[in-house]
């Protein structure tokens, strides 16, 4: 073990947030031993901004609570920890970690429990990468070193602690980590990791929590270097396990989406991570809403039809949260709304919460060469940026374009339409299984349709409605909800 000089390398107290000296102080001054841990101490080292720090101490978590009291929270049942919060941030205490019992790995070799207090030395052991392993005493001026790890931030190397093999069966999860340190540090994955990490390997994944899968998917979207990722994600094998995807590939549409991603990070801007989801997912959702289409369902009900299925089959791999679901199925709802506006709803639609997202996603989809957005992407971005009588303009002339497409392009079913309510963008899964007024709406318009039908049985042959393919509906397939 080496002590190192923390001010030797660059860290000091003052860079540190006063709420983690807090946390580090008040354990000392209880008795315990107390450091910073992990990829705050790592970032600290080489230069970047860490995202937080986390404390680890030789006080269990009811003891951590015996110190902070009402500001500490237990947390955890695999991975038992203590939250404790000081002022407006939260510190992750860990306790020091012996190796599991085997009792609690499964047949897999997957740990399972792991809620065994064990020593400095050992907690070390139990970390992935060596320069994940180093303990920062701020107050101490010390960096503890088990593992020469300083050698590996020197050569930008990502070395996993003990059997890669081993390391990567205990929980598969490494995996995922290895690929976003050495995207994220841009350091070389060290080649004993490489020469275990086969396709075989990846097929572990398979039993990792689709929850936890979800977490780390997140953290993989989110740390600034998706373009740099996402390659090494399909290269691995990990891209087939997250997305179940045969032959996996990168389009001009993610590829842009992950670079846009990667720039709003890069100038502090906020991101949902439900976002690249919603891109990830837009081909299968696409193609989804076609087999419904050609199965004889109304585009609406197709659209609904094809989500759920999309997001229902992802589910077995990350778990989407609800409130993630219902955004994306919103932003791809958003596509056909702003793709097709009424004039008199393009003011309301500019207002809707869901607008930015959507428009954002229509115009990355127009930037790289998707021509069914049909230029309305770049008509968005010029809109927003009128001044109130422009805008009227801007409709009044859109206005008579669209006249202009549906004349020659009219059929009935769109001169029945309703015209200007607003309609709840998607509806929810489960729930009462109230008539929502969209489908009121449609058997209404059916009707409306049926009743034009009948008297035109004197019509010429060409004419348009008698051309139009009658669609079957099957609605016991369809599932409407309270609308939110
Ligand atoms: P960042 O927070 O920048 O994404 P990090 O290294 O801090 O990176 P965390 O997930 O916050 O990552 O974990 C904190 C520390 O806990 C790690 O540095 C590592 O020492 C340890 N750790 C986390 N996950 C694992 C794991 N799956 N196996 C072994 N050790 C882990
Ligand atoms: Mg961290």
């Amino acid at each position: 073990m080496h002590t190192l000089r923390a001010s030797k390398y660059g860290l000091s107290i003052k860079q540190l947030p006063p709420s983690i000296v807090e946390v580090i102080d008040a354990l000392t001054k209880a008795g315990y031993d107390a450091y910073i841990v992990g990829g705050g101490v790592r970032d600290l080292m080489l230069g970047l901004h860490p995202k937080d720090f986390d404390a680890v101490t030789n006080a269990t978590p009811a003891q951590v609570k015996e110190v902070f009291g009402r500001r500490c929270r237990i947390i955890g049942r695999r991975f038992e920890l203590a939250h404790v919060y000081v002022g407006r941030d939260l510190i992750e205490v860990a306790t020091f970690r012996a190796p599991p019992k085997k009792a609690v790995t499964s047949a897999q070799g997957m740990i399972l429990r792991d809620n065994n207090w064990g020593t400095i030395e050992q907690d070390f052991a139990r970390r992935d990468f060596s320069i994940n392993a180093m303990y920062y005493q701020p107050r101490k001026d010390q960096i503890l070193d088990f593992c020469n790890a300083i050698q590996d931030i020197k050569k930008k190397t990502l070395r996993l602690l003990g059997d890669p093999a081993l390391r990567f069966e205990e929980d598969p999860v490494r995996m995922l980590r290895t690929l976003r340190f050495a995207a994220k540090l841009n350091f070389s994955i060290a080649p004993e990791i490489l020469k275990i990490f086969t396709p075989e390997m990846t097929q572990l994944l398979r039993d990792v929590s689709p929850h936890r899968l979800y977490d780390e998917s997140q953290k993989l979207f989110t740390m600034g270097h998706l373009q740099r990722v996402l390659p090494l994600l399909i290269d691995f094998g990990i891209w087939k396990q997250l997305f179940a995807e045969a032959r996996p590939q990168v389009n001009a549409f993610i590829e842009l989406a992950a670079k846009n991603t990667d720039q709003r990070i890069q100038v502090g801007k906020t991101i949902n991570p439900a976002f690249f989801y919603a891109v990830l997912l837009w081909e299968k959702f696409l193609e989804r809403c076609n087999d419904y289409l050609s199965k004889g369902l109304v585009p609406a009900e197709a659209r609904a039809q094809a989500s759920l299925d999309v997001l229902k089959r992802q589910s077995t791999r990350t778990v989407i949260p609800r409130f993630a679901e219902t955004f994306i199925r919103e932003v791809w709802e958003m596509q056909t709304r702003l793709l097709n506006p009424k004039p008199q709803q393009i003011q309301a639609l500019a207002g809707h919460a869901r607008f930015r997202a959507g428009f954002d996603f229509l115009l990355l989809r127009e930037k790289s060469g998707d021509k069914t957005t049909e230029g309305m992407g770049t008509w968005w971005d010029v809109y927003q940026n009128l001044s109130n009588d422009e805008k009227e303009k801007a409709i009044a002339q859109y206005n008579r374009s669209r006249a202009k497409k549906r004349r020659s392009a009219a059929t009935l079913v769109e001169e029945t339409e309703t015209p200007t309510e607003m309609t709840p963008l998607v509806v929810e899964r489960e729930g009462r299984r109230s008539r929502s007024p969209s489908r009121q709406r449609n058997e209404k318009q059916t009707t409306r349709v049926d009743a034009v039908v009948s008297t035109t049985s004197n019509l010429d042959a060409s004419h348009p409605i008698l051309k139009r393919k009658r669609v079957q509906r099957d609605l016991t397939q369809v599932v409407f909800g309270p609308t939110q």
